[in-house]
């Protein structure tokens, strides 16, 4: 039998010429081979962790025993878990107060109510369907780290639209029409201020609410560097809102340090790692200075490990990134909040009133 190269120059000229590719197709194949190789070799031959350049024992700890109440602020459900799982156990088991502020439902993940619910072409009610899922798995972690669901405030913003409102979307008037529930204030029956439009000074004014009541002590709130926009936002709402009550009050000084959740590669390595510290990245570590650390007993580990079980829906998008979370430690960065001038300051009263066209943050020198 004849192979096919055999077949092939056996044939006439026009037969064979008839088989030959393109010039242009080849010369663009040509072209394309080195980013097609570029794409797979960094599939299957993922970039190493860049080597941390702190050691765990570089870093003070975290001054935790002085702390009466506890304030963890999270963009989405899990995130609390994630980045604080372990102070959240520790400040209650030394009899601190803990709540947690969590910002959206976490409705704005495309594929989810394809994967949960194998809604081909999903609906907004869908996602909203997935908002409340992820608040209840949010509670359910919660519980098993000891917080009880009266201590959670929902608060009902956009997912995936929180750096829209700090940079567009700051007046009533013009609300954010969220992408995926096409909503203008929250939907949820679950929401802490269900009054609240989707718009810069409505989500300031809920922290500011909840932390004029409150008044922590301590807050762990997102990373201003992490790579997500929400967790972006998240941070630059947090600090504006401390900065401001820290020019109306001066005297009231809590101490306010961020975690980190999405960076790169981070964190390396991948799965569960209980006995491995977790580290910052290197590109965040500076000198050492900033960072602080929490040593996690065994047992606290355990609970953490539990406590993200209980986001059944995110263990399906997301796997062993959120297990890479259980270490037995777990790391803060000390960053100073924005400064702003009392003269600045006094156009909060604009926030209050909500006359003002302006972003805040440029109003008052924050951008
Ligand atoms: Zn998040």
């Amino acid at each position: 039998m004849k192979t096919d190269t055999q077949l092939i120059s056996a044939l006439p000229p026009e037969g064979r010429r008839g088989l030959r590719l393109p010039f242009f197709l080849v010369r663009n194949w040509l072209f394309l081979m080195p980013l097609l190789m570029l794409f797979f070799s960094e599939r299957l031959y993922p970039r190493p962790p860049a080597a941390p350049s702190l050691r765990l024992e570089d870093m003070p700890h975290l001054p935790l025993k002085q702390v009466k109440r506890l304030l963890v602020i999270a963009p989405h459900p899990d995130d609390e878990t994630l980045g604080t799982g372990g102070a959240i156990q520790a400040a209650l088991a030394q009899g601190s107060q803990v709540k947690i502020i969590i910002v959206t439902n976490g409705d704005g993940q495309a594929v989810a109510p394809l994967l949960l619910r194998r809604e081909i072409r999903p609906r907004p009610g869908n996602y909203i369907a997935t908002g409340q899922q992820r608040q209840a798995e949010a509670l359910a972690a919660l519980k098993i780290l000891g917080v009880p669901q009266d201590s959670v405030f929902f608060l009902g913003y956009p997912d995936r639209g929180l750096i829209r409102l700090w940079e567009n979307h700051w007046n009533r008037e013009q609300p954010l029409h969220a992408a995926y529930t096409w909503a203008t204030r929250s939907p949820y029956p679950l929401t802490f201020n269900p009054q609240s439009a989707y718009c810069g000074y409505d989500l300031l004014a809920d922290l500011w609410a909840i932390i004029d009541d409150y008044r922590p002590d301590l807050l762990l709130s997102p990373h201003p560097n992490d790579k997500h926009a929400d967790h972006q936002a998240t941070a630059h709402f947090t600090r504006l809102a401390l900065a401001l009550k820290r020019v109306a009050e001066p005297a009231y000084q809590p101490a306010t340090l961020s975690y980190l959740i999405h960076y790169g590669h981070y964190p390396q390595p991948r799965g569960l790692h209980p006995t491995q510290t977790l580290l910052p990245p290197t590109p965040l570590a500076g000198a050492g200075k900033g960072w602080t650390r929490l040593d996690l007993a065994p047992d606290q580990v355990q609970v953490k490990a539990r406590a993200i079980q209980d986001f059944p829906s995110q263990q399906l998008l997301l796997g062993s990134f959120l297990t890479s979370f259980v270490r037995r430690d777990e790391i803060f960065a000390n960053l100073p909040l924005p400064d702003i001038s009392p003269v600045k300051a006094d156009k909060l009263a604009p926030f209050e009133t909500e006359q003002l066209l302006q972003p805040l943050p440029e109003a008052v020198g924050v951008v």
